[in-house]
């Protein structure tokens, strides 16, 4: 069946065709590493690892390459101020080196816990610095670069058009320097390739240009370059990415052999947080420790991004993620009520969920609707083991690892006690609706509840 996703290049819905028939080369924009990821962060991970997931579930085999960057990125994505590895250095009073070695393990350590399929390839700036240098050295001898006194920038007035994802030549836009800017700079879209570090520069190596480090788009473009050739399939990146960091790359890509890196690019709505930023000043920045802390395990967040489409914004809350906590417990409960069935289902209901989900997730990833049908089959009243595979077979884009869930037996604090109690008599007046608020209160406290014939059993997640 076609997948047909959105891509910014075109503004439109297409069909996906790959390069070579079978076999999808990818490329995502990966962390800097200079604190702890937060959860907008791994929203744009949970993105790519959707991304990954339906397309093997389509059968495809995948080259992913996604890097890690540790040098080169500024504390503006416009090329300005300082490098956040080097701020982080300062303000921790640590080796730049050891910072990017600790906040990495950080993040893949996170990525584990959300169980994100992983790239085949991950791959670190620090260590591609020849690969860097040898692609700007072809940009600059096709022709593409100038020099200041202490940087190489790339002359965006030799290209036909800069800015095709913007889908407008934003060089011709009126718009006056920024403070920061470099007044060397002969146009203000221009960047930075390659810069000569200054004396007290901690990130820096021996190049063709003296003690120099890479500007960071530069990263992209080379290890792309490396690993999936002059030209792959998809790029992937959060939406911010957009203006300066995607179009920076694909000028590099035309100055270094005339071609555009990639042919679909896909890009991720940001997470807010009660309608506005997230930020470590307002307070309202959560990791997934965090959200450990406050008694959501990593697959809640993971549920809580399917309830919107990755092209939205979606808005934070804690009510929200209560939600989501309840949906987790619920698909939890349902895979186990289907498995423990044994009354037989007809084929063709099955083979109408498969068509339905499929349907879904290749529409741009529409995971709200993947979801309804996956609701569908939790709650189809016959208890069938055919209807459990079928969850285990969504779960394979899902990624809640049902297969290896089990239900801990513990005892039962005596709270939680005390609400089934409460809830046994409740059930006993056909009290149905508070039966219901006492089922959800336990969810929520991270509690399977099953009623059967026999009784109710009430089990830990
Ligand atoms: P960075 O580590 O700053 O390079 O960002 C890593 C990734 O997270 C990038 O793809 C960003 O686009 C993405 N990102 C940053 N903030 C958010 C957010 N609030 N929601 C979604 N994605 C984000
Ligand atoms: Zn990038």
């Amino acid at each position: 069946m076609k997948i047909n996703i959105y891509n910014t290049l075109t503004k439109k819905k297409e069909e996906f065709k790959p390069i070579n028939e079978g076999r999808v080369c990818l490329y995502s924009c990966g962390p800097t590493v200079y604190y702890f990821a937060h959860i907008g962060n791994l929203r744009a991970y949970l993105f790519m690892d959707n991304l990954r997931r339906v397309l093997k579930y389509n059968g495809y085999e995948l080259k992913h390459v996604m890097n890690i960057t540790d040098v080169g990125h500024l504390v503006s994505d416009a090329d300005e101020g300082e490098d956040k590895m080097m701020k982080a250095a300062r303000l921790e009073q640590k080796d730049p080196f050891a910072i990017a070695d600790f906040y990495k393990d950080a993040f893949l350590k996170d990525m584990g816990k959300l169980n994100i399929d992983m790239p085949e390839i991950i791959a670190r700036a620090t260590e591609h610095i020849k690969c860097m240098e040898d692609y700007v050295k072809q940009i600059i001898a096709n022709g593409y670069t100038y020099e200041t006194e202490d940087t190489i920038y790339f002359d965006t007035s030799k290209l036909e058009k800069y800015g095709l994802l913007s889908n407008k030549d934003v060089r011709e836009d009126d718009v006056e320097a920024r403070i920061d800017e470099d007044p060397n700079k002969k146009h203000h879209t221009d960047f930075a390739l390659w810069i000569k570090a200054p004396e007290n520069h901690l990130m820096k190596w021996d190049t063709f240009w003296g003690k120099c480090y890479p500007g960071w788009h530069l990263e992209c473009s080379a290890m792309g370059h490396k690993y999936l050739g002059e030209e792959f399939d998809i790029h992937t990146g959060g939406v911010d990415h957009i203006p300066v960091h995607h179009e920076n790359e694909i000028a590099q890509g035309k100055g270094f052999c005339g071609k555009m890196p990639a042919h679909y690019w896909m890009h991720v709505e940001f997470l807010q947080v009660n309608g506005g930023k997230m930020s470590k000043s307002l307070g309202n920045l959560y990791t997934l420790d965090d959200l450990k802390e406050k008694g959501y395990e990593p697959y809640v967040y993971r549920m809580f991004n399917f309830s919107s489409h990755y092209r939205k914004k979606i808005n934070f809350t804690f009510e929200a993620m209560d939600s989501a906590k309840t949906a987790l417990a619920r698909l939890r409960e349902g895979y186990l009520k289907h498995k423990d069935g044994n009354e037989n289902i007809d084929d063709k209901i099955i083979s109408e969920y498969k068509q339905k989900f499929l349907e879904a997730i290749n529409d741009d990833l529409n995971m709200p609707v993947a979801m309804s049908v996956v609701w569908d089959v939790v709650k189809n009243p016959t208890k069938s083991k055919k209807l459990a595979d079928l969850i285990l077979k969504f779960d394979e884009v899902l990624g809640f690892d049902l297969k290896n869930y089990k239900q801990e037996e513990v005892t039962l604090p005596e709270e939680v006690k005390l609400l089934i109690e409460t809830r046994n008599i409740a059930r006993a007046n056909k009290d149905w609706a508070e039966s219901d608020r006492i089922r959800d209160e336990l969810i929520n406290m991270g509690y399977t509840v099953k009623d059967s014939k026999e009784g109710t059993v009430v089990v830990k997640n």
